[in-house]
């Protein structure tokens, strides 16, 4: 071949396409798809970095007017062609850059360690020359010794054994017998020293049709739904060594390696170096090394958030997508890649099979598990276990009868008696901090932040007000900035105010928590939830980080201080977020033969998020949550389009998005996508940024996409962008 079709790795829309460059001789044998080339750019010749994506035999420009390529960057291919081809797909899907795409699937590149390695040259050696070294009893014979069976041994190592200098090696090289060779160090392995090795548990029923609904349906995914305890985990790891076996490779996804420690070790422990683990607090050069083990088919399995979804194992036989109804699951970043159709596309390029799992699916892939997109596998009981107890506590009577505490009746006493049986307790409340608002009693005026157009939520322990949003923290007020008055109150509770009221009422518990305040640093996670779990404390206080894959034996009773906080935030997922909340929380409690207690306290008891919850009934929140979108016109009914316009000029940024608004209209022909006139976001100013969003919704996801893409190109063309941002984003997580 004579030409090389080369993306430039940069991420600028206008260069978003494949240059041909000429491949000189020296590099004919050399250049291969996949590989990483230095190429001049250009009027003025600018080295770039580029990917080549195809080959080709002729050009349709003048052939003299191709420029050479200059450089091959590594000797090996960082892409396969089925990877390119996905990257094409994600492009079109995601409304990106084909060379953002390659740069989400390619890590890094971080130049490898590598130690320098000395081995016989057996090939090119008589044995007589290596008897006459031999026999000569010194140090080059010592060299020779160790190498003696055809290892490969470090430099470094056979020098430090033999406490030797280099000069017997470098003499043994120069006779032609020894040579040497650079191999590369892999760093941040996880380690194994501390696992013990598990060995498979017999199936239960549920569990043995679960594995065979996965192995035997080859031409969808299956959505296993399995309630917390039903022994998901364990299928998974049985199909995993299925595909092992077969001399396959899989992929396991979690939410977030930090939250689901004892998951990621019960792969360890069953599969041992097989695996391989990354985490969003490794350095590059860890996750580029771990990928090149994946590469080079020195693992089997590897366990990661979203990102390893990339992991380069051609011999792809399965991805497992846990917990799938996560968010952490789709990329709020360009590329804005959904890991599970991520996962569906490999499946189709790979042959590869695709398990999502979860005890509370999310709707829309419930929704596709009724419509035969999806196979349903589901396990509906507890291993060895019934599941716990749900009370429900309705805090408006609590009030009624003179209750004002932050706790019910009912779940007072249970902690008392807990604490009594020596029992561990968990509760949860999905807000940090303090207060979440302080206000003047007497004008009612609220303390928000400037930046944003958030209220200010108290911290006691550094006694702030911090915004949640864009983290600036403000002293406390002695009086109303707006009236003077000395009436500051204080309203709303979060884990701050949990862990207070705790040691106030029950002084001689020990008391832990778990929130973004107490995990900033790097192992605070794991500390948090080993000193709970070795019983080092009898209460655990904690954000939604506690509500999902920990499994402690000792935990018979959960509070939900407050169920209905998630259903107060202005967005259509309110109600499956809320009912998801419970029920995993709900999970934590009874994992280990004594029956679990959960009590859920609300100042809602009858919406049907809750109640469903309560009653432990997925298919009566789904029913009810599926009539409710549907009447909406929401998804996976219909696909709505955010756009945001930000900046820090209002004016600008309304302006743009307003005729953004008349464009879309101007173009939308016979009426086919349904147009919002444009709002100030959910949060209408955040980091000193305003921000305004518009909706525009279709049953079609790909004509909706290019009309989005179209009428902002169009907005480009028509009225200059400085300073106002425009963000696009097809049925987000969070609505704007
Ligand atoms: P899930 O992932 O659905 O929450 P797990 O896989 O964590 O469930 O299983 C719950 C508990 O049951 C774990 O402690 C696990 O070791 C145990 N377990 C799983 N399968 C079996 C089995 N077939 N026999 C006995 N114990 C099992
Ligand atoms: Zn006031
Ligand atoms: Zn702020």
């Amino acid at each position: 071949m004579k030409f090389a079709l080369v993306v430039i790795a940069v991420s600028v829309r206008a260069l978003d396409r494949v240059f041909s460059y000429r491949i000189p001789d020296e590099m004919q044998d050399k250049l291969d798809v996949g590989m990483r080339v230095n190429v001049p750019f250009g009027m003025g010749n600018r080295m770039l970095e580029g990917y080549v994506v195809g080959l080709s035999d002729s050009v349709e420009i003048d052939e003299t007017k191709v420029k050479p390529i200059a450089a091959i960057l590594e000797n090996y291919p960082v892409i396969s062609e089925r990877r390119i081809e996905l990257a094409y797909w994600m492009q079109k899907k995601y409304y990106s850059t084909l060379s953002e795409c390659l740069q989400c699937i390619i890590p890094k590149k971080v130049k490898s360690k590598t130690y320098k390695c000395a081995f016989i040259d057996y090939d090119n050696t008589e044995t007589a020359l290596i008897d006459s070294i031999l026999a000569k009893k010194n140090k080059q014979s010592l060299v020779l010794d160790m190498l003696i069976n055809g290892d490969s041994i470090p430099v470094d190592h056979i020098k430090a054994i033999l406490g030797i200098d280099g000069s017997p090696i470098n003499a043994l090289v120069k006779k032609g017998v020894v040579k040497t060779e650079e191999n590369e160090i892999y760093r941040g392995n996880y380690n194994l020293a501390r696992t013990v090795k598990s060995s498979p548990f017999t199936l239960n029923d549920e569990q043995k049709a679960a594995l065979d609904d996965i192995l035997t349906n080859a031409d969808r995914p299956v959505l296993l739904k399995g309630v917390t305890g039903s022994g998901k985990t364990e299928v998974y790891l049985q199909a995993i060594e299925a595909v092992i076996k077969e001399g396959k490779q899989a992929i396991v996804l979690v939410p977030e390696i930090s939250l689901t420690p004892q998951t990621v070790d019960r792969f360890v422990s069953r599969f041992g170096d097989a695996v391989a683990v990354t985490h969003s607090r490794m350095s590059d050069g860890e996750r580029y090394d771990q990928w090149r083990r994946a590469a080079g088919n020195e693992i089997s399995v590897m366990i990661g958030p979203r990102s390893a979804i990339f992991t380069p194992f051609e011999n792809l036989g399965m991805v497992i997508i846990d917990e799938e109804h996560e968010t952490a699951y789709k990329a709020d970043q360009s590329p804005k890649y959904d890991a599970r159709e991520v996962a569906i596309k490999l499946a189709e390029l790979y042959g590869c099979k695709v398990v999502l799992g979860s005890a509370t699916p999310s709707v829309n892939s419930y929704y596709a598990a009724k419509n035969g997109k999806y196979y349903l596998s589901e396990m509906k009981n507890r291993i060895n276990l019934s599941p716990p107890e749900i009370i429900l506590t309705d805090m408006r009577e609590e009030l009624a009868s003179g209750n004002r505490s932050i706790f019910g009746r009912e779940l007072y006493k249970a902690i008392e008696q807990n604490l009594a049986d020596k029992k561990q307790t968990i509760l949860f409340l999905n807000r940090r901090g303090y207060s979440t608002f302080v206000s003047c009693r007497k004008c009612g005026y609220v303390m928000t932040c400037e930046n944003c157009n958030v209220n200010y939520t108290y911290h006691k322990y550094s006694n702030t007000l911090m915004c949640h949003y864009c983290g600036a923290s403000a002293k406390v007020p002695d009086i109303c900035p707006a009236c003077g008055s000395k009436h500051i109150r204080y309203f709303g509770t979060g884990t701050q105010k949990i862990e207070q009221e705790v040691n106030e009422h029950f002084p001689t518990a020990r008391v832990l928590r778990m929130d973004a305040d107490t995990t900033s640093k790097k192992d605070s996670h794991a500390e948090i939830l080993d000193i709970f779990r070795r019983g080092g404390a009898d209460i655990l206080v904690g954000t939604q980080m506690i509500a999902k894959g920990l499994d402690f034996p000792d935990v018979t009773l959960v509070g939900v201080i407050a169920a209905d906080l998630s259903l107060n935030i202005n967005d259509y997922h309110s109600g499956e977020i809320t009912y998801q909340l419970i029920t995993q929380v709900a999970g934590r409690a009874g994992r280990a033969g004594t029956p679990g207690k959960v009590y859920v306290q609300t100042y809602t008891p009858e919406h049907y998020s809750i109640q469903a919850a309560v009653n432990g009934s997925y298919e009566d929140f789904y029913a009810k949550e599926t009539e409710f979108r549907e009447m909406m016109s929401y998804p996976p009914f219909t696909n709505i389009f955010f756009v945001l316009a930000s900046g820090e000029d209002e004016q600008k940024v309304y302006r743009s998005i307003m005729t953004l608004c008349e464009i879309m209209q101007r173009y939308n022909k016979n009426g086919q996508f349904k147009i919002f006139s444009p709002a100030p976001a959910v949060i209408s100013k955040i980091n000193g940024k305003f921000r305004w969003r518009m909706m525009i919704k279709s049953d079609d996801s790909e004509k909706i996409t290019n009309f989005v893409l179209f009428t902002v190109e169009k907005l480009r063309a028509y009225m200059p962008l400085d300073g106002v941002n425009i963000n696009i984003s097809l049925n987000p997580n969070y609505s704007f």
